[in-house]
């Protein structure tokens, strides 16, 4: 499962004022779709409405077929993990911050995840640091650091759809280029919605949209678009 699919979607924040301007995207199951585009085409407003922080005001978003109006929000977080662009962490262990709000989790669990975003790999390597403190008086994690962390709480849900809303940019380019990478393993499996600004770090995606005002300027794989420009 996990097949998305906008169908003319049609949204604005204020009533005079559209964003997505008749919109239609779909992403096969287990597939990756890349929407780039300059800022304030309307790349964030699409994760927004997946999670349903808004209502699309025409057309409508499917999740294998069903609208997303139909599906219950409890379920609809459980389909759909978010990396954002910064991950704010509480000031508590890194453990704390992968399980918040899986209650259910074990500690094995918990430390599958963190292995799977490879923390362990870039946090020094004292045993069990996912257990000391971060934060002001605690231990410092750099931006690639705190989204590894994101990473980690992603893979602990396990979710079939997966959002990276600008998940690497605030990051320096080598760090991106590391957080990529794990990002890939994380994504293979998963129907992908990755939102970026440049067409560089969505060089993998099956497909990519570039976005310009609310609709879909130009579409292909990234040999194609660049072979367009
Ligand atoms: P992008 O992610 O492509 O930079 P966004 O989807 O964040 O663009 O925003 C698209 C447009 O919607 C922008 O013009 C932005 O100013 C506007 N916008 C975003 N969020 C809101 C909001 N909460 N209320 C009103 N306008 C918003
Ligand atoms: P979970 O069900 O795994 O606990 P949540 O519903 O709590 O997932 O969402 C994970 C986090 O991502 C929450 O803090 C939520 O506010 C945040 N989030 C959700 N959508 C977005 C978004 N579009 N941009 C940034 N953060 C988001």
């Amino acid at each position: 499962g996990g097949e998305l699919a906008f169908e003319n979607v049609i949204f604005g924040y204020d009533p005079d004022r559209q964003i997505l301007n008749g919109l239609s995207l779909r992403v096969p199951p287990g597939k990756t779709l890349a929407v780039v585009g300059p800022s304030g085409a309307g790349k964030s407003t699409i994760a927004r409405l997946l999670y349903r922080f808004y209502d699309v005001t025409g057309g409508r978003i499917t999740i294998d077929g069903q609208d997303l109006r139909d599906v219950t929000q409890s379920s609809l977080r459980a389909q759909i993990g978010i990396v954002p662009q910064d991950t704010v962490l509480f000031n508590d262990s890194i453990g704390y911050n992968i399980g918040y709000g899986r209650e259910g989790a074990s500690q094995a669990e918990i430390e599958d995840a963190a292995r799977g975003a490879q923390i362990h790999n870039f946090i020094a390597a004292q045993p069990k640091q996912y257990e000391t403190q971060v934060g002001e008086r605690g231990l410092k994690l750099s931006g690639g650091e705190k989204q590894r962390v994101a990473i980690a709480r992603t893979l602990l849900k396990n979710p079939p759809i997966l959002i990276l809303d600008e998940a690497t940019s605030a990051l320096d380019s080598r760090t991106e280029a590391e957080i990529l990478d794990t990002l890939d393993e994380v994504s293979k499996a998963r129907t992908t919605i990755v939102i970026a600004h440049r067409l560089s770090t969505v060089v993998d995606a099956d497909e990519i949209v570039v976005l310009d005002a609310g609709r879909v300027a130009e579409q292909g794989t990234h040999a194609e678009l660049l072979a367009k420009n």
